[in-house]
């Protein structure tokens, strides 16, 4: 490939898709971004952004043309509680857009597609337990995945090794740990834990309460987003065509999270626990043996130094929020 050829980048628009179109733009490459809404905090490095529903074969034909390289991270969806609420409409969307990206990019004669899949995909049987052993690839099978986002999720790694297999389309995947950091969805109902609590951490005063999902005991790991895209660009100049953890294998309760957010916001703040809220998995870690085998590397940011950056951007937000709210009530400019 040339230097100066285009790649690829699906779901542009989007918290991963927009920081990873700007490191490749970084990194002096001409980036075609593709999603439905252009990013909604900050304009997109890409050199030629298109608007197009990726449910559509047309679209993907014509996001695909003349495309070597291609990142494909667009899909539906959201937090636990986006993800277990709008199952139909989130398999229904990812089976189209996986399926007609992965022919699109066949038809087109891409030589490299990397797939973004999830934990999700992990079985819910090793996962019952807050004290869990790190997942490693190969524990995927036997299959029981996340109902809904994360079976669409392994079929979709198992379409790209059929591709591989039967055309010859030199794919990756990769599958993602609890990535966060600035310009991701943070209100709304599609925002994570860590922005959520950044959030809640944020519009509370000294001593308040915040309500937490569950008993808090859950455990994750969780990767910050700079860590994440460049990961992501050294598996696709990577061999390697198996799927591949990218996080932290840093495991928190969801308890500590709170903790450590209070204390980068200077405040102390109490935890009112509802159990009735959806909470995933009791227990979730990443083994990323295999990432620092493959990529000769592993993610460097702090778990404390991601939330400080996170919390400061969701600060300054609900800051332009409030600053708008009373510019409008004015009647001043919107
Ligand atoms: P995101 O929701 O911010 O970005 C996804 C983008 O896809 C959105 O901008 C959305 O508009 C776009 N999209 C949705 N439907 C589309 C369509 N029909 N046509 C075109 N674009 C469409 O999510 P993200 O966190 O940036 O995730 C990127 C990828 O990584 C996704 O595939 C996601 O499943 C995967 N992933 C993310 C995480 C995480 O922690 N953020 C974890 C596991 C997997």
């Amino acid at each position: 490939m040339t230097e100066q050829a285009t790649v690829l980048v699906t779901g542009a628009g989007g918290f991963i898709g927009h920081h990873l179109t700007s490191y490749l733009a970084g990194l002096g490459r001409r980036v075609r971004g593709v999603d439905l809404k252009l990013p909604e905090h900050e304009p997109s490095r890409a050199a030629d952004f298109r608007l197009l529903d990726l449910r559509r074969r047309e679209a993907c034909l014509e996001a695909t043309e003349g495309m070597d390289q291609i990142y494909h991270l667009a899909a539906n969806m959201g937090g636990i509680g986006f993800i277990e609420s709008n199952k139909a409409a989130i398999v229904h969307d990812n089976l189209l857009i996986d399926t007609h990206m992965l022919d699109a990019a066949r038809v087109n004669g891409a030589s490299r597609f990397l797939y973004t899949s999830s934990a999700c995909v992990y079985p819910g049987y090793l996962q019952r337990r807050p004290e869990v052993v790190p997942l490693r690839e190969e524990d995927a099978y036997p299959a029981d995945a996340e109902d809904g986002y994360g079976w669409e999720k392994l079929m979709a790694e198992r379409l790209c090794r059929h591709y591989r297999e039967d055309h010859g389309l030199d794919t990756r995947v990769v599958r993602f740990h609890n990535i966060f950091g600035p310009l991701g969805a943070w209100d709304g109902g599609r925002e994570k834990s860590p922005a959520a609590i950044c959030r809640k951490v944020a519009v509370a005063a000294e001593h308040d309460e915040i309500e937490v999902w569950g008993d808090g005991l859950q455990t994750r790991s969780y990767c910050y987003v700079s860590d994440c895209v460049e990961g992501i660009q050294r598996l696709m100049q990577s061999d390697h065509h198996d799927p591949v953890n990218l996080g932290q294998d840093r495991m928190v309760t969801i308890n500590e999270l709170v903790d450590i957010v209070s204390r980068i916001a200077g405040k102390r703040i109490a935890k009112r626990h509802d159990t009735s809220k959806p909470q995933g998995v009791r227990g979730r870690n990443a083994d990323i043996g295999r990432m620092r085998e493959v990529l000769g590397w592993e993610p460097a940011v702090s778990l404390e130094d991601g939330l400080a950056q996170t919390y400061s951007w969701i600060r300054e937000q609900l800051g332009e929020r409030a600053g708008a709210g009373s510019a409008a009530a004015v009647g001043g400019p919107r």
